[in-house]
């Protein structure tokens, strides 16, 4: 059903703020959480705090084990970080609580392992190409990212803000 789809996102989806552009319920473990150390990085997190639909949720024993010994089968295991298996596994416990989850990544072994399993992913930078810009408005001083294009000057350290293109992959 519809209503009961949500989205499991990874730490890509928080580098590239594409998951500014979900709409639905969102989650992750903390094993994600712990990758967003950049400041820039954890104002993104923050944001999706705020909106009260961003759920952080280590994963059940049993679907951690359910992952590694499927993707020890694979011969994927090797490949895949702790973060990686936490969100599969999450996944997971979501689909045992009758929930739909759609899985945010651009690792391909996360894709691949989630694809045997029968669960929903979506990359990011695929979708991108259509729907984020391409370029962004950017503190050359600070780093600080507008939101905003019609932005000049930083709000935080008042330096001239300027537009940076940003690579699209064509793949
Ligand atoms: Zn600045």
């Amino acid at each position: 059903m519809f209503k009961h789809k949500v989205f499991v996102i990874d730490a890509a989806a928080i580098f590239t703020k594409y998951v500014l552009q979900l709409t639905f319920p969102l989650y992750t473990t903390p094993q994600i959480v712990n990758e967003v150390r950049d400041k820039k990085d954890q104002e993104v997190l923050e944001t999706i705090r705020i909106t009260g639909r961003f759920t952080i949720r280590k994963p059940s024993e049993k679907n951690i084990r359910k992952i590694i010994g499927l993707s020890k089968d694979m011969g994927e295991f090797s490949s895949l970080s702790e973060a990686d298996i936490s969100i599969l596994a999450l996944a997971l416990d979501l689909i045992d609580e009758g929930k739909k989850p759609v899985i945010i990544t651009d690792d391909y072994t996360v894709q691949n392992v989630a694809k045997s399993l029968g669960l929903s992913f979506q990359p990011i930078r695929t979708r991108g190409i259509t729907e984020i810009r391409k370029y962004i408005i950017l503190c050359p001083a600070c780093g600080y990212i507008a939101q905003d294009e019609t932005m000049k000057y930083c709000p935080k350290c008042g330096h001239k803000l300027t537009k940076k293109p940003i690579k699209t992959s064509q793949a």
